[in-house]
C-alpha cells in the first residue's frame, strides 16, 4: 500500500532517472509509471518503478528504474500451458545492477533486505554495469538490486504474464494498493 502523493512523487523520480539515463519518453508516459510495492508497503527497500513500453502477445518491453540500493523481490516466471515461460534479458544502461541467480556464487556487494533471509534464496551474485545484460531463462529464479546511486534498465522479454509470476516471499501481492492522501 502506497499513499497517492508517494506514488506521484516516484513517478516523477523515476522519469528523472530514466531521461538522465538517455532514455527517450513522452510527458505523457511519465504517468504511466507503474510504482511495484508489491504489497509489502516498503517502497524505498522492497520495489520497482517500472514503464511498458509495449505489451504484444509474444514480446514485451520495459525499462526498470530501481532507487539507491533497492531491492526487487525474488521471483521467477513459470511455464504457462505450452510455453516455457517467460524469457527476460535485462540490459543495465545506468549505475549498477546486484544480480542473484542459480549458482554457486555468494552475495558480496548487495544484502538481503533487513529480517528478509528466507525470502532471497538465491545468493549467486552477479553485478551488471551499464551496456552489460544478463539472460534469464524461463523458470530462473532471480532477485535484483540498485547500487548506492540507483539505477536505469532496460527489460526484453518474450510474453509478459505478470500476474502469474512466482514469489518466494509469501507476503507479496503482485498489484499495488493506492491510498488517497487524507
Ligand atoms: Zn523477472
Amino acid at each position: 500500500m502506497i499513499k497517492r502523493s508517494e506514488y506521484n512523487k516516484l513517478q516523477q523520480l523515476a522519469g528523472e532517472m530514466m531521461i538522465e539515463a538517455g532514455i527517450v519518453l513522452r510527458e505523457d508516459e511519465i504517468e504511466r509509471i507503474a510504482i511495484a510495492d508489491f504489497g509489502l508497503s516498503d517502497i524505498y527497500n522492497e520495489g520497482g518503478q517500472i514503464l511498458t513500453f509495449f505489451e504484444t502477445a509474444r514480446i514485451g518491453t520495459k525499462v526498470i528504474a530501481l532507487l539507491p540500493n533497492q531491492t526487487l523481490p525474488e521471483h521467477w516466471h513459470p511455464p504457462v500451458g505450452n510455453d516455457p515461460g517467460k524469457e527476460e534479458i535485462i540490459r543495465a544502461i545506468s549505475g549498477e545492477v546486484r544480480f542473484y541467480i542459480p549458482g554457486k556464487g555468494e552475495i558480496k556487494k548487495g544484502f538481503i533486505p533487513n529480517g528478509k533471509t528466507d525470502c532471497y534464496t538465491m545468493r549467486n551474485e552477479v553485478i551488471i554495469k551499464p551496456g552489460e545484460q544478463i539472460i534469464l531463462p524461463p523458470g530462473t529464479k532471480h532477485w535484483f538490486q540498485a547500487g548506492k546511486e540507483g539505477a536505469v534498465m532496460y527489460s526484453f522479454s518474450t510474453c509478459v504474464r505478470d500476474g502469474l509470476d512466482g514469489f518466494t516471499d509469501p507476503k507479496i501481492v503482485r498489484e499495488t494498493k493506492i491510498v488517497e492522501d487524507k
